[in-house]
């Protein structure tokens, strides 16, 4: 991967190129308070957009996989029926992506593109997304107390799946680094300069910095994928974690790493339908409900561990290549029952001795 230099002065003039390239960027900005966003970069807020500052909770995985996206219309009247696909096929960017949530997107890769069944709305949004992610490096703006990316190994810096990363060296440069052809293109301008063996040696000093200034950087992640692959988790624990659950979604709303989606059409029209799909949560109990009204998962706390089952089990690890968590900490921050996935890892592992199987026989 070739890296290059760039002046903070002309970090953003990185945004006017891609959009001078057609596509439509989006870009971090600060709300009230603790609230940030990625909002479209537009010549009125250009000046406003930020490096550095807390990852937005809603993810950059809805410029993929958006909350609510239209799949299809079907119009006409008696009989005479047509169905057109509604594919998002626009040239967009998402600057200043953080290292969990390019994680996050190659996880969602996996999932829609990775087997033998490819999602085409999915693929038409992906293969137009120009990626630049930003690796946090200031322990005050970027990282929070909820950040485990450590843990997740996806952070700080991600090494790959992105078209461009660009890390604050401080003294006003940032390293350009071009993770695909597309990004290496853009070192054609006059911005970016050579980067010298004293800028790589900044950049190692800085990562071994900011990977010290992680609080929680113990994974307890091996021995819990091992428990939840084996089922030996025992039902009392599932369901002290169940039992704090109050059933919102929200963890599975704001993370990166989740797939799953409900479909439904409506009418939009006098003879016109339009199909949809929805992000789902299956922290709800419609997630599992038949349609004669039978839910083999009704009890909470079924319902939260098929959750971490899902992005812990051996199995889907093997099929993804990758745990279905990325370490970014969201369902943490919101979580009002503290079973984010941290608090859950660690009430697993608290747990371990009593399981069946580390139990002495009596006989
Ligand atoms: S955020 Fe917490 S309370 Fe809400 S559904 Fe998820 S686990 Fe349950
Ligand atoms: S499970 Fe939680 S910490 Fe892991 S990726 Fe999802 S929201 Fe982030």
């Amino acid at each position: 991967m070739k890296a290059r230099i760039v002046d903070l002065a002309d970090v953003l003039k990185i945004v006017d190129l891609l959009r001078g390239r057609g596509y439509d960027v989006f870009a971090p900005f600060c709300g009230r308070g603790r609230d940030t966003f990625f909002d479209t970069v537009t010549d009125a807020n250009r000046q406003q957009v930020q490096i550095h500052l807390p990852n937005p909770y809603y993810p950059p995985k809805r410029f993929v996989f958006p909350h609510i996206e239209r799949l299809m219309k079907v119009r006409g009247p008696n009989g005479d029926m047509k169905i057109e696909p509604i594919y998002q096929e626009r040239q967009r960017a998402v600057f200043g992506v953080r290292s969990c949530d390019v994680a996050g997107l190659w996880h969602l890769d996996r999932f829609y593109l990775g087997r033998d069944f490819r999602d085409v709305y999915y693929e038409k949004r992906r293969k137009n997304l120009f990626l630049v992610n930003v690796v946090c490096t200031d322990p005050a703006r970027d990282i929070g107390d909820d950040c485990f990316c450590l843990c997740a190994d996806t952070g700080p810096a991600a090494r790959d799946h992105f078209d461009l990363q660009l890390m604050d060296l401080g003294d006003g440069e940032f390293m350009a680094v071009a993770g695909s052809p597309a990004g290496e293109e853009l070192f054609s301008e006059p911005i970016f300069r050579k980067a010298t063996a004293a800028h790589l040696e900044r950049r190692r000093a800085i990562l071994a910095g900011v990977r010290r200034s992680f609080r929680i950087t113990t994974s307890w992640f091996p021995a819990t994928v091992r428990y939840v692959s084996q089922g030996t988790i025992l039902d009392k624990t599932w369901e002290e974690i169940g039992n704090r659950c109050l059933e919102c979604g929200g963890c599975t709303y704001v993370c990166p790493a989740c797939t799953c989606f409900t479909v439904s059409d409506r009418q939009v029209g006098p003879e016109e339908v339009e199909r949809v799909r929805i992000w789902d949560s299956c922290a709800l109990s419609g997630f599992t409900r038949m349609a004669g009204g039978f839910n083999p998962r009704r009890a909470v706390h079924d319902r939260r561990n098929r959750r971490f089952f899902r992005k812990l089990a051996q199995y889907f690890i093997q099929r993804e290549l990758d745990m279905a968590c990325v370490g970014c900490g969201r369902c943490a921050a919101v979580c009002h029952g503290d079973i984010g996935m941290p608090s859950v890892v660690e009430m697993i592992r608290r747990a371990a001795p009593e399981t069946a199987q580390n139990e002495p026989a009596q006989h």
